[in-house]
């Protein structure tokens, strides 16, 4: 294979990226100066050594804990398990979870033939089973999708014996919706899950 094609073929496999983006960035490499390319050679390099698992959540870290973990004043007994780094940084963005989470990196999915020793779920339970009954609430965020719900039915039964209180993130009506526009699930979902008030 050309040199060119080689890096338009790596750039593909980019999440996002199609055919044209591919060859554009492809072409910046090509017309960017040797140091431009360097910086970016050495950049690739220092971040896979530099960031990794965080030993408490799986999140990612660049030290042993993640910037969450190693947050003074979180409350630990109180855990949010989500598939992806990407949704505990949304949630925290919403600045309104003070807990810890736990990340699967993944989702259960018969149909993708990932199993739940595939992804950090064993690891999960054996937090919880390691903190001796101190974790109070585990909170279930994986997606509403079919992965995400048969994950947390799995997540469900393996954390029964261990902690008091398991709670599935509400879906449904969004804010500013309008009831009328909504489809037959999401609306399900709202009914199921609706709350006191
Ligand atoms: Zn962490």
């Amino acid at each position: 294979m050309k040199a060119l094609d080689k890096i338009i073929t790596v750039f593909r496999k980019f999440p996002g990226v199609g055919p044209k983006q591919a060859e554009r960035f492809a072409l910046y490499v090509v017309r960017a100066s040797n140091s431009e390319v360097e910086s970016l050679v050495e950049a690739l390099r220092a971040v896979k050594k530099a960031v990794r698992y965080c030993r408490e959540c799986y999140n990612y870290a660049e030290d042993d804990l993640c910037s969450v973990c190693a947050e003074p004043g979180r409350d630990r007994a109180l855990i949010c398990v989500v598939e992806r780094p990407q949704d505990l940084a949304a949630i925290e963005k919403a600045r309104s979870f003070t807990g810890v989470y736990h990340v699967l990196h993944g989702a259960v999915s018969p149909a993708e033939g990932i199993a739940p020793d595939q992804i950090k779920i064993k690891e999960l339970l054996e937090r919880v089973r390691a903190a001796d009954g101190l974790v109070r609430e585990v909170i279930i965020a994986t997606n509403p999708d079919t992965e995400g719900e048969a994950t947390a039915m799995y997540l469900m039964h393996g954390l029964k014996p261990y902690v008091g209180k398991i709670t599935r993130i509400a879906c449904g009506v969004p804010l500013g919706g309008d009831i009328d526009y909504m489809d037959e699930v999401t609306l399900g979902h709202a009914l199921k899950g609706r709350t006191n008030i």
